[in-house]
């Protein structure tokens, strides 16, 4: 049994009391990612009794994260997210099991974790993981709880919950559009503590159930920063919902990681031997003027700023598509688009155009 003393602030509220007390030690919530929205909603889910917490992360802690990721400590540089949060949250909070679970999450580890926990929290910042987290909740009847920061805006919800909508009643496909991240858009620490804060609340109305705590099933809160000006927007469940009407065993889930690390990478040698052999086809997705500067013999033109524009560009499906700009990174965003269009055969070349004048690899 927990300790009086521990959890008597909230337990005196009446809408908790011993039996909501006992609510929470008996809850099991799984969060994904323990990253600008997770690490906040750790903290106070562990802080308040939950009984079982999930930390899905594979990634491991960086500089660059310790501005908004608020379980970390200089020290922990290098370790794995997931087991450097268990580490923070069980010195919090001992009473409590905490498993870290130091892997991506898949289309084919999602349902035998989802299984396993009550709630799950969306900590995510891309699309392909968050139609994932969803598709995964319907399938095992899980409400997760879905947050999403950019800049100073913010945004809550709590799908599949009692058959309420779910994130495909308000976002049918992933975006064919390329939208950045909080890596590429910039984020304030701040804005993700409020919300994954949110987060943590909302998951603790859905373990309570108490009338006078309804959870945020059914409507959109949105906030922006700047102003503060917040919105609560009603949500209907969507009845063409290609996910809503499906049956739970008819749900297949799909997956393609989103990850900038595993975006098939080929050196500008490899490049030249596979569009010889293999018939691979080079696509150039710098601008026009760096394509009418030069670039290599045989590839094809479509630019990066024609694809964010949300240009489907018709691709042969037969072959491997290699895309090149000038020095690497607008490759890499090029490909996150079009896989996201579901072209899955494809690869960046490492350097862009100035590797590929450097080595030469035709000997020109
Ligand atoms: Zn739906």
């Amino acid at each position: 049994m927990p300790s009086d003393s521990r959890y008597a602030r909230q337990s005196v509220l009446p809408e908790i009391g011993p039996e909501g007390q006992a609510k929470i030690a008996a809850a099991k919530i799984l969060c994904i990612g323990a990253g600008g929205l997770g690490c906040p909603a750790l903290l106070y889910l562990a802080a308040a009794g939950v009984g079982q917490i999930g930390i899905v992360d594979f990634d491991t802690v960086e500089e660059s994260n310790l501005q908004r990721q608020t379980l970390f400590t200089m020290d922990q540089i290098g370790c794995k997210k997931a087991e450097a949060a268990k580490e923070r949250l069980s010195a919090l909070n001992p009473e409590i099991i905490i498993e870290a679970f130091a892997e991506e999450l898949t289309d084919t580890n999602a349902v035998t974790l989802f299984d396993a926990y009550d709630i799950v929290i969306d900590g995510t910042d891309n699309f392909a993981t968050k139609f994932l987290i969803n598709d995964a909740a319907l399938k095992t009847g899980t409400p997760f709880i879905y947050g999403s920061i950019l800049g100073f805006d913010g945004q809550l919800s709590v799908f599949n919950l009692h058959n309420g909508p779910c994130y495909r009643c308000l976002f049918p496909e992933p975006p064919s559009t390329y939208i950045p991240n909080c890596a590429q858009a910039g984020v304030i620490g701040a804005v993700a503590g409020m919300i994954g804060t949110a987060q943590a609340m909302e998951a603790l109305k859905i373990v309570l159930g108490h009338p006078d705590l309804p959870p945020l099933s059914g409507k959109l809160w949105t906030i922006n920063l700047r102003t503060m000006e917040n919105r609560l927007l009603v949500l209907p469940k969507d009845l063409d919902c290609p996910l809503c009407s499906c049956k739970r065993e008819e749900i297949t889930l799909k997956y393609s990681s989103p990850v900038c690390g595993i975006i098939p990478e080929v050196t500008p040698t490899q490049a030249c031997e596979r569009c010889e052999k293999d018939n691979a086809l080079l696509v150039d997705v710098r601008e026009t003027e760096e394509w009418d500067a030069g670039h290599i013999e045989g590839a094809r033109h479509i630019p990066l700023s024609a694809l964010a524009q949300g240009l489907r560009p018709d691709l042969p499906d037969d072959c491997e598509i290699i895309l090149y700009c000038q020095k690497g990174l607008r490759g890499q965003q090029a490909t996150q688009i079009l896989r996201a269009q579901g072209c899955l055969n494809i690869s960046n070349m490492q350097g862009g155009y100035a590797l590929w004048l450097d080595e030469k690899p035709d000997d020109r």
